[in-house]
């Protein structure tokens, strides 16, 4: 597996590929690989004949007393998953960003919504460097994780929107036994808070459940579902798929969303009914 840290030798290396006729396939991350960020790599492999992973912690996608400075950073482990998935180039930029940068994208109303009401410079942030990545890896695909819905929906509409020729897949969340989605941020957990932290996948699947068994009243089975998070809920809502707005009534098409803190870590979670 190859490492370039440079964009300008990573814009030659996919320059060099496309020349050749191969299909670039690209996963971006911020690192601390888990099974959830392999599934990725794998359904890239599938996708086309190059694989590209990035690892880079994004400073302008986190808000100021969030967590920059201690979100882990495991290059040589994670390089070495990555060597053992058969990617071909894991690009770790050292910066991506001039000194005197003023240009950001600005992804409209739906950056405002759910994640986006505490954390309010997050989906600007994300997809910036999204695009600055895809400007610079030239992906034929690029592949995220449902595990970020609110992200997935506005990265998939700034490509729509902007007429970025980059292919979007979004693939299934992977969990834990007991159900927690797997996050880079489950690391910071304490062992009482990894132990309540499934609650809120919980939560999201007993209105599934409700949903099954006929209940279609949305405010009325989130307000029963609320009471099984056990750690400081910060939303859990029912919402349209493709605008992220909230429904009224439960209908297979909706998307769950939640968050939640536990102690001083943020985890988020969806599912689809
Ligand atoms: P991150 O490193 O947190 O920026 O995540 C990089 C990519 O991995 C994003 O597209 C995430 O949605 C995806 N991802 C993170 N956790 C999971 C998971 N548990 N299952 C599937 N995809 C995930």
């Amino acid at each position: 597996m190859k490492i370039i840290r440079g964009k300008l030798a990573m814009m030659r290396w996919s320059l060099l590929q496309k020349a050749k006729g191969k299909r670039i396939a690209f996963v971006p991350t911020m690192g601390s690989l888990h099974e959830g960020h392999l599934s990725l790599v794998q359904k890239a492999r599938k996708s086309a004949d190059r694989v590209v992973v990035s690892i880079y912690v994004n400073p302008t996608q986190f808000g100021s007393g969030e967590d920059f400075d201690r979100y882990p950073r495991t290059l040589k482990r994670d390089a070495a998953l990555l060597q053992a998935q058969g990617v071909d180039l894991l690009f770790a930029p050292v910066n991506m960003y001039e000194s005197d940068t003023v240009m950001k994208i600005d992804p409209g109303p739906m950056q405002h919504l759910w994640c986006g009401a505490t954390r309010p410079d997050h989906f600007s942030g994300v997809a910036t460097i999204v695009l600055k990545l895809f400007n610079t890896v030239q992906p034929d695909v690029a592949i995220f994780g449902q595990k970020d819905a609110q992200q997935a929906t506005i990265l998939k509409r700034m490509v729509r929107e902007l007429d970025v020729p980059v292919q979007m897949v979004v693939c299934p969340i992977v969990r834990d036994a007991d159900g927690l989605a797997l996050s880079s941020r489950n690391a910071y957990l304490t062992a009482e808070e990894r132990a309540i932290a499934p609650t809120l996948y919980h939560a999201l699947k007993s209105i599934q459940k409700a949903f099954r068994a006929g209940q279609t009243n949305a405010s009325a089975v989130i307000e029963v579902a609320s009471k099984m998070v056990k750690g400081s809920l910060e939303y859990l809502v029912a919402v349209d798929g493709d605008s992220l707005q909230p429904v009224k009534r439960l209908e297979k098409k909706v998307l769950l969303l939640g968050a939640m803190q536990l102690g001083r870590t943020r985890l988020i979670d969806n599912i689809r009914l």
